[in-house]
């Protein structure tokens, strides 16, 4: 248990200004908004509410920087980020707090979320000395073709509030090992973990206008003027299907690089000849993992008729066994969700899918008193029609239906317009393979309910996004390739 003095310390030790050319500053008329504790509905701190001029000036200053920036050796930029790694782990257990302060997912889960966001920071500090090109004598002997890779450019980073560390990391790491520079806008519900990153990387030794942090509550109006400009030459957006949406059209005009990371509706597939423990133990982690308000998290469950009611009962023990309460507290597994809104959000869904028949194996209904608090949900018998098998519900219930053949389960499976991640749990390694095969999805857990992994391809397919984060490709949507043609004779 934190106490609420150390709940205080922490906080208050988070800047609150704007980042801009390595400074911290107030916005131009001063305005701030406020952080919540998303389960009390208190105030937590006062942060710096840009206008569209701040987030002009913060693309002045990345401009300013970029030349200097792309000139710094790699091994200067990965020793940067390797640096960052250090402290990122050193400052675990602070960061950790003030992220379940502001975002309400347990300390275990946050002091989590830490570590495998510095890992992004020593994946791409590996990376930025492995960037390279190609030469190659043309096919009729006359000149060689020569190919190098150069930073595209000051880039635009935006991101949600449901991982407030490791989503910045995911771009903030391969920018940094590109050479590019950066604006970047963290969720205006999780501002103050991004404010502790960016003084992370200041004291890193990353140079000044390298990295700018612009906090709002007006997303589009402070975004687009930046956007639309034609200086940012690349957009990094996680966040859901809509603003991508617009983001997108937004890049168009100046034909800006874009890699989106959308939301998802991830499919949960048990078939009969699984290993129940692992299904159960997988469900587990896939569905309550960060209080499912992951867009990797299990949305839909769709179980071989034979073994369905042993799982389903299983899955409700599991699930209602869990503790609810305020992340900082000892033990809890289940925090708050982020708003009123969301509380709402998924109270609806599933008023709608008992609305259309489905039945209620444990919980189902928001809990009183302050703080968003949702209980872990299981349903079953949850009709096609229901919105929660379309639309993601970001909460601790999982819908489950029947099937009865493998075809059956990979209509169903692929019965959305998403495509980000899906979870494949049988001891049949060709069925596995099979099934992998046709799933429409940019990532498969199989007989595993966790599918990230910084050293892996991040991403999705269909209204999921565009692009791929981590792994060998995250570097390569930060550089643009440069062909010389080179005269022999
Ligand atoms: P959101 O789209 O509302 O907001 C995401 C970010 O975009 C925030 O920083 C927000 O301030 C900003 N934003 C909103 N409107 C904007 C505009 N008009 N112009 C510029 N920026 C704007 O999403 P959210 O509710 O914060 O996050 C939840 C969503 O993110 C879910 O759909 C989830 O699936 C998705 N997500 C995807 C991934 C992934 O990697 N695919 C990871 C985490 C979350």
């Amino acid at each position: 248990m934190v106490d609420s003095t150390r709940e205080r310390e922490v906080v208050r030790s988070v800047p609150t200004g704007l980042f801009i050319g390595g400074e911290w500053q107030p916005a131009e008329n001063g305005a701030t908004f406020a952080v919540d504790d998303p389960s009390t509905g208190t105030k937590l701190a006062d942060v710096a509410d840009a206008t569209p001029a701040d987030g002009m000036r913060a693309l002045d200053a990345a401009e300013k920087a970029q030349a200097g920036w792309a000139a710094v050796p790699p091994r200067e930029r990965s020793d940067i980020l390797r640096r960052a790694y250090d402290l990122l782990l050193e400052r675990q257990e602070e960061l950790a707090l003030v992220m379940t302060l502001e975002m309400g997912k347990p300390l275990s889960e946050a002091r989590g979320e830490v570590a495998y966001a510095a890992e992004f920071f020593r994946w791409f500090s590996e990376e930025a000395v492995r960037i390279d090109g190609g030469f190659a004598v043309a096919p009729n002997g006359q000149g060689r073709l020569l190919v190098m890779r150069q930073p595209v450019g000051p880039c635009v980073l935006i991101t949600p509030w449901n991982f407030p560390i490791a989503m910045g990391t995911r771009k903030i790491g391969p920018a940094v090992a590109a050479g590019c520079t950066m604006i970047i806008k963290p969720a205006e519900q999780t501002p103050l973990s991004m404010l502790a990153l960016a003084a992370i990387m200041k004291e890193a030794g990353l140079p000044d206008g390298v990295l700018n942090v612009v906090t709002t509550t007006d997303p589009a109006a402070v975004m687009e003027p930046i956007i639309r400009d034609g200086r940012a030459r690349k957009l990094s957006f996680t966040g859901s299907t809509a603003v991508g949406r617009k983001l997108l059209e937004q890049c168009a005009d100046q034909v800006m690089r874009t890699s989106l990371e959308l939301g998802g509706n991830a499919p949960f597939v048990v078939f009969e000849d699984a290993d129940l423990d692992v299904a159960v133990e997988g469900a587990m982690l896939a569905k309550m993992r960060n209080i499912g308000e992951a867009c990797t998290a299990a949305n839909r469950f769709y179980v071989h008729s034979s073994v369905a009611d042993e799982f389903a009962r299983r899955l409700a023990e599991r699930m209602s066994a869990l503790p609810i309460g305020r992340g900082v507290e000892d033990d809890v597994v289940v925090g708050p969700l982020i708003d009123a809104a969301a509380r709402d959000k998924v109270s609806s869904l599933v008023a709608d899918a008992v609305q259309r028949g489905a039945e209620v194996l444990t919980g189902g209904e928001a809990l009183e008193g302050e703080g968003y608090f949702y209980p872990p949900t299981v349903l079953t018998g949850v009709p096609r029609d229901a919105r929660m098998r379309h639309e993601e519900i970001f909460g601790p219930v999982a819908p489950i239906a029947t099937f009865e053949t493998e075809e059956e389960a990979i209509t169903a499976a692929n019965d959305t317009e998403y495509g980000l991640a899906s979870y494949i749990f049988t001891r049949d390694l060709a069925r596995a393979l099979r099934v992998s095969e046709r799933i429409e999805t940019g990532m498969v857990g199989l007989n595993q309910g966790i599918v990230s992994n910084p050293a892996a391809p991040f991403g999705g397919m269909k209204h999921s996004g565009l692009g791929r984060e981590g792994g060998r490709v995250g570097i390569e949507e930060f550089l643009e390739i440069k062909y010389v043609a080179v005269a022999t004779t």
